[in-house]
């Protein structure tokens, strides 16, 4: 532990959208932050790769290093916003190691190699903290981690990325496609130009697993994430969802039932009222359920320079309290071994758009397919088209197995021309 009177060292590793802006608070609040630390905070250094770039005015140039390793040697506290696996996993590592405590922002890397960075800080009683990994700015790690800790958390639903929220968001309101939509945001710079890690689900995929090994108390890797993006959503789909008075949102959904946990990622039809359907644009919300505290809702912005420095200065003022003061924030918990189920195991309701010849019968032969797989219809919606019907069945709860064993029939039999699409349904008793 350092003398109290000695300032806490920060060292930053990268220095773009959320690096600058940590470092502008760090420097700018300077005196706040030591006020509510208990001893100075200071600026060890900066890491890029190349100190000539021309940085935002905010950086002093004279903190700009291309040394992280003497950098990190030299910190109290090192915070990684890099992103990516190497050299972050490494130099956190090393940070560790040595004692520092490490805040991070890097849920791809959390979610692949958490395990060995949380034996790595329990090994060193070293804190490692990641508030801003999952949802930006939003409080939620430490409320699932510490507050919800005298809880059992049951279901967690997430809108945890926004740009499929954005997307899907303009696509309901305006009526456009998939593509013009995407177009338009990576025009607008709310999307990367390859934009793959978001509307394939991964980043919500890893988020989602940060999120279950708190929540469920034990290890949940990416891996253990199914992971479906919004790539195949159409104005169809959407106006579907509307006729059954649903929205589709990109849903990362964690549940713990007896036979074990499940984690998935996908476009989900949720009920006009349920409180994640008015979340629009590009924010954030995450829905948990908890066995004694029921109902809990954590809405804010997900991401964005300015935001995720606030999740992440947070952290900062925490673990150099440690620093200052001493103590210790609380260990990786992760006693629980339920197991991860398959997503075949994963129960849910699903709605089944298909179109169908318009003769008598049809319904008949198509209910009996749901019953032969257990499979209970909910409700029926029919919409009349030339030549042909178009069905929404809405089913009740069934395994992913039953209802993919169902639409494989569905495909196969002449009582049905096309099955549109297969959605599951959330939120919805
Ligand atoms: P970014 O704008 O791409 O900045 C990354 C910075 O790290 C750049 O300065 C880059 O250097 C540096 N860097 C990358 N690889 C490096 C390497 N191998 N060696 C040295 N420096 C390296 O990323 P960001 O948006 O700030 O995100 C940082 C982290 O925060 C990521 O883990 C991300 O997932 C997480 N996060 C971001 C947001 C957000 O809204 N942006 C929200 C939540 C979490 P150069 O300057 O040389 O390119």
């Amino acid at each position: 532990m350092s003398d109290p009177t000695d300032s806490v060292k920060i060292a930053v590793l990268g220095c773009g959208t959320v690096g600058t802006q940590v470092v502008r608070l760090l420097l700018e609040q300077a005196d706040d932050l030591a006020a509510r630390v208990g001893a100075p905070v200071t600026l060890a250094g900066v890491y890029v790769r190349d100190t000539t770039v021309p940085r935002d005015a905010v950086v002093p140039v004279e903190a700009l290093t291309s040394d992280a390793e003497a950098l990190v040697d030299s910190a109290d506290v090192v915070v990684e916003l890099m992103g990516g696996v190497e050299p972050a996993r490494s130099l956190i590592l090393r940070a560790l190691a040595q004692g520092a405590a490490v805040v991070t922002a890097n849920k791809a890397l959390l979610a692949t190699h958490g395990a060995e960075l949380y034996e790595a800080a329990d090994a060193a009683g070293a804190d490692l903290y990641y508030e801003a990994a999952v949802a930006g700015a939003i409080p939620l790690v430490r409320p699932v981690r510490e507050s919800l800790a005298g809880d059992r958390v049951t279901r967690i639903l997430g809108i945890v990325n926004g740009t499929t929220n954005y997307v899907l968001d303009e696509m309901t309101t305006k009526g456009l496609s998939y593509e013009d939509v995407v177009a338009e945001a990576q025009r607008l710079g709310y999307a990367e130009a390859d934009p793959t890690a978001d509307v394939g689900g991964h980043d919500a995929a890893a988020k989602a697993a940060i999120l279950a090994s708190l929540a469920f108390h034990q290890r949940v890797s990416l891996d253990d994430v199914y992971c479906e993006g919004i790539t195949a959503i159409t104005p169809d789909d959407i106006a579907a969802a509307k006729e059954t008075g649903r929205v589709i949102k990109l849903l990362a959904v964690a549940e713990q039932a007896d036979a074990g946990v499940t984690v998935r990622v996908h476009p989900t039809l949720i009920s006009a009222d349920h409180p994640l359907a008015g979340v629009r644009g590009a924010f954030n919300a995450v829905f948990v359920e908890a066995e004694a505290a029921g109902e809990l809702m954590f809405y804010g912005q997900g991401a964005g320079g300015a935001p995720t420095a606030s999740a992440v200065l947070g952290d900062v003022v925490s673990v150099a309290r440690h620093k200052a003061n001493g103590g210790k924030g609380p260990l990786e918990s992760n006693y629980a071994r339920h197991e991860v189920l398959p997503m075949d195991a994963a129960m849910t309701r699903y709605a089944v758009r298909m179109s169908v010849p318009d003769r008598p019968g049809v319904l008949a032969a198509v209910a009996s397919i749901f019953a032969t797989h257990e499979v209970g219809i909910e409700s029926v919606r029919q919409m009349a088209g030339r030549g042909h019907a178009g069905l929404i069945l809405s089913t009740h709860r069934a395994t992913e197995a039953a209802l993919r064993a169902t639409v494989q029939e569905l495909r196969e039999t002449d009582a049905v021309n096309d099955v549109w699409s297969v959605l599951r349904i959330e939120g919805e008793a």
